[in-house]
């Protein structure tokens, strides 16, 4: 696998394997006009296997969605066939508006209108509304 064929867009890298997907369809990039290509399941000396997303698109990503799925992610910003920029990712202390609380009983499922927000916590995220776990 090389960047080299991006001339400018965004490269991100080191996803734990099988969280591509995921990623793609959180950023949104499975509906999106952009040109996306997943590879799945790449040889890393470090993780063993990774998943790779490359968008031909200078285009800004929500660090925040990419940090909450993988924070070990690397994002690479592509220029010119040039790496100028490397990203570093954390994991968000409060996600809004990314994934939807499950509990059948949060207030978030009646009220509409309410965002959905998750804050992180010691055993991951949870609910500020019912402190139910995501995922
Ligand atoms: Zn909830």
């Amino acid at each position: 696998m090389n960047i080299d064929s991006i001339q400018n867009g965004v490269v991100i890298d080191h996803i734990s394997a099988g969280k591509g997907m995921e990623l793609v369809r959180l950023l949104g990039l499975d509906t999106s006009d952009l040109s996306v290509a997943i590879i799945k399941n790449v040889h890393s000396e470090k993780l063993g296997k990774k998943d790779i997303i490359k968008v031909d698109a200078d285009v800004p990503f929500n660090l925040d969605i990419i940090g909450f799925v993988d924070p070990e992610a690397t994002v690479n910003v592509i220029r010119n066939g040039v790496l100028v920029e490397k990203k570093k990712l954390t994991r968000p202390k409060i996600l809004k508006g990314v994934i939807h609380c499950k509990n059948p009983r949060c207030i978030t499922q009646v009220e509409q209108e309410l965002g959905h927000e998750f804050r992180l916590t010691d055993d991951g995220y949870r609910c500020v509304y019912c402190e139910a776990k995501a995922g």
